[in-house]
């Protein structure tokens, strides 16, 4: 290739990135050998150069779909599946890294076509050319760790933007997708959008109408645990795509309440950022305050969203119905919507019962539960942020003390009165108890496990031995 020239990116080469990977080299020597081509691309590629840990390796080659199979079988993987064989991709996996070939494409729709076949591309150019950002369009020879850049991704990486390789109109028109993705890597990578690129996809927004559900609504769970979900969600609703793919997201921008932000949306985002980036958690985040904007009355000049847990969750569940969600997480989300208020709501004079009437009514959610509760408090105050974590915290413990107590009490001999009636071949009497007692005691202190039987057996023979009176002799 003519433009093969050593490139560095924040500092450090991209080559030495590779060496972690000592099977890319194998890959290309067996790919070279056999005469084809073989390249690190898109994804893999972008987040080599910016540091990002990563276990993908993208290669585009231009074998086709069985060559493939044939020398990635050579290389020895663990396991190999087909990503999509009509579609030109290969996976294999070696040891921690999962290795994705796919043959050059050409045409426009080969990302987002469901056609059961799509053309294949004759040169990397071409294949590089197909793709949506320049940032994704940057390829690597891993033999010499030679830089093939014809869009100036590079430069792009550096500055911290997203551009639509060629014409954005052109791109977006292909793969409405496209610019659900643009924002996704701007709350993946901390990145500004192109101004040019930004304009086509505000002008272009509607389109995200012909783009199936699935699509969408795995986008939207990859900028929800992305590091920076606020940056994502906020270009969502700038740019007009949040009418398309969440219109409910839009009246929390004009709902004001007291004090702590300005508008429901302000506080959303930072709730969204607050909770570990797991997709229930972020989901439930986003969704929590969702039934306020249609709650919102004002008394006495004050401001109340009554009942908006319950009516956020009956939207949660229309919204993640028509994502499709699975039911099971639907489920959860919608629940942690319906509680989010709850340990809040927590005091000290709380009664033990009351404490398991709650785990009971949050079992499976509970952890989760707590998270999004500490999450929800965003008050500027810090000791009101300290005095509502704690809260949290102290209702936290409690439960474990609770959970704690019930499984001490679940404890039991590993032998019951029939057992050692059996065993000993006597009727019932008081000589039971004692050696009950005994074996549980031993389960207690952790000496004798539950279910082990046959060493309570031999225990409880010990004993009997031991301590003749109980059988009154
Ligand atoms: P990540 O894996 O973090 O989502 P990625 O960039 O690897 O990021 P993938 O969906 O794995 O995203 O796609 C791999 C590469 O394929 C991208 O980097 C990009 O070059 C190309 N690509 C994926 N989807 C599209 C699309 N809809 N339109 C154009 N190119 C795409
Ligand atoms: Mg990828």
């Amino acid at each position: 290739m003519s433009k093969s020239v050593e490139v560095t990116t924040r500092g450090t080469s991209v080559v030495e990135n590779l060496v972690a990977a000592p099977i890319l080299r194998t890959l290309a020597a067996y790919f070279t050998e056999a005469g084809y081509e073989l390249y690190l691309v898109g994804g893999s590629v972008r987040d080599a150069l910016l540091h990002r840990p990563t276990h993908d390796l993208d290669l585009a080659t231009d074998a086709h779909p069985p060559v493939i199979k044939r020398l990635l079988a050579q290389a020895r993987p663990d396991s190999r599946y087909d990503v999509g064989e009509k579609f030109g991709t290969i996976g294999a996996t070696f040891g921690e890294w999962v290795v994705e070939v796919t043959t050059y494409r050409s045409e426009e729709y080969a990302f987002a076509s469901r056609k059961p076949a799509v053309t294949f591309g004759t040169s990397l150019e071409e294949d590089l050319s197909r793709r949506d950002f320049t940032i994704n369009a940057i390829a690597q020879e891993p033999a010499t760790g030679g830089m093939l850049d014809p869009f100036h991704g590079l430069q792009d990486l550096q500055r911290g933007l997203i551009r639509a390789v060629g014409d954005p109109a052109e791109r977006f028109r292909e793969d409405p997708l496209r610019m659900l993705r643009a924002v996704r890597f701007a709350a993946e990578l901390g990145f500004r959008i192109d101004p040019t690129t930004r304009a086509a996809l505000e002008l272009q927004a509607g389109a995200l109408e012909h783009v199936s559900t699935e699509r969408i609504a795995a986008e939207m769970t990859r900028l929800l645990v992305a590091d920076q979900p606020a940056l994502g969600l906020e270009a969502l609703c700038d740019t007009g795509l949040a009418a398309y793919v969440m219109p409910e997201l839009l009246p929390l921008r004009s709902t004001g309440q007291d004090g702590r932000h300005k508008d429901v949306f302000g506080h959303t985002l930072k709730v969204v950022e607050n909770v570990p980036a797991t997709p229930i958690l972020r989901w439930a985040a986003l969704l929590h305050d969702i039934g306020k904007p249609r709650t919102k009355t004002i008394q006495d000049g004050k401001v109340h969203f009554f009942r908006h847990e319950m009516v956020g969750a009956r939207m949660a569940r229309k919204i993640l119905r028509r994502l499709r969600f699975d039911r099971d997480s639907s489920e959860r989300i919608q629940r942690l919507v319906a509680e989010h208020l709850r340990p809040n709501l927590y005091t000290p004079e709380w009664t033990d019962g009351a404490v398991r009437r709650f785990l009971r009514e949050t079992e499976g959610i509970t952890d989760d539960l707590f998270a999004l509760s500490r999450a929800d408090i965003t008050s500027y105050r810090r000791s009101r942020v300290e005095a509502g974590v704690a809260r949290v915290n102290h209702l936290e413990a409690r439960c474990r003390e609770l959970q704690a107590q019930e499984d001490v009490a679940k404890l039991q001999s590993p032998l019951d009165g029939n057992d050692l009636m059996t065993m000993f071949d006597r009727g019932p009497g008081p000589w039971i108890k004692p050696i009950k007692d005994y074996l549980l005691e031993l389960v207690i202190d952790g000496e004798l496990a539950q279910d082990d039987r046959k060493s309570a057996v031999k225990l409880a023979q010990n004993f009997a031995n031991q301590n003749p009176e109980v059988f009154g002799e």
